[in-house]
């Protein structure tokens, strides 16, 4: 089974052109994310091959698009650690940080980084409109797979980002017209809308995209608003 992984891992890396130096350090991931999954819900994702092809070189895939390199960076509502603990593994020399609001999920990376000696990564849990009041514009990127629509993760995650620096959304390539509806408010949180990348995930016929926004200007003071007022009025 996991040489099933292994398999995929280093076809997708190589397909990248990202060193394999770390497919050892992904494959202990891959098998405790298996294997906790098996008492905890982590990933509705149980198939070797499937979790090195849509968690681990979809997370992997953003190394190819953006320069990660000696960034602060939080991953905000990373679940079991997607993106960010991937592209900390392929790239050491990103500062991580990563948030999530469901305190087992959060435990479970803190024992995947303590067994693969990853002791400069922050695993927080909290909710990021709430992280955000002590945490403001702390970070060089702010990145995010699969946790709100548009409009409300740029109010989740621009409040992190640097002026100058990058929110990263990753999406489905039919995400044009959530993005349509989402620019407004990414330019009133300070942002703007650089561009879109779609990549394809190394063996297998799936397509992702990349939603590049750069910070601008200051995020206004009043937000990120409390949850239930995001979710009942988005901008
Ligand atoms: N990013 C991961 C991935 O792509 O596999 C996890 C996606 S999962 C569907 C959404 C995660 O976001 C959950 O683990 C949830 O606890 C977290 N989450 C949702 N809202 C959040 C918030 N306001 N602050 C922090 N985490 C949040």
């Amino acid at each position: 089974m996991m040489d099933e992984m292994e398999a995929a891992l280093r076809r997708g890396l190589a397909e990248f052109d990202l060193p394999e130096a770390q497919v050892p350090a992904l494959l202990r991931y891959g098998e405790l994310l298996l294997e906790t999954n098996q008492v905890m819900n982590l990933t509705a994702i149980t198939d070797p091959g499937d979790v090195a092809r849509l968690h681990f070189l979809d997370s992997a895939a953003l190394l190819t698009l953006a320069d990660l390199r000696d960034r602060s960076v939080i991953d905000v509502g990373t679940g079991a650690g997607f993106p960010g603990l991937p592209l900390r593994i392929l790239e050491p020399s990103i500062r991580l940080t990563l948030l999530d609001s469901l305190g087992k999920r959060v435990r479970f990376l803190e024992s995947v980084c303590g067994a693969l000696g990853l002791t400069d990564v922050a695993c927080v849990h909290g909710r990021a409109e709430e992280f955000a009041a002590d945490h403001r514009e702390a970070f060089d990127i702010a990145v995010s797979r699969a946790v709100a629509a548009l409009p409300i993760l740029a109010e989740l995650c621009l409040p992190f980002v640097k002026p100058g620096g990058w929110f990263l959304a990753m999406k489905s390539v039919d995400s044009d017209a959530e993005l349509d509806v989402a620019r407004s408010a990414v330019e009133h949180l300070g942002g703007q809308v650089y561009g879109t990348r779609d990549y394809p995930i190394p063996g297998c016929e799936v397509r992702h995209r990349l939603i590049l926004i750069q910070k601008c200007r200051p995020t206004p003071k009043k937000y990120p608003r409390a949850f239930a007022k995001i979710k009942k009025d988005p901008l």
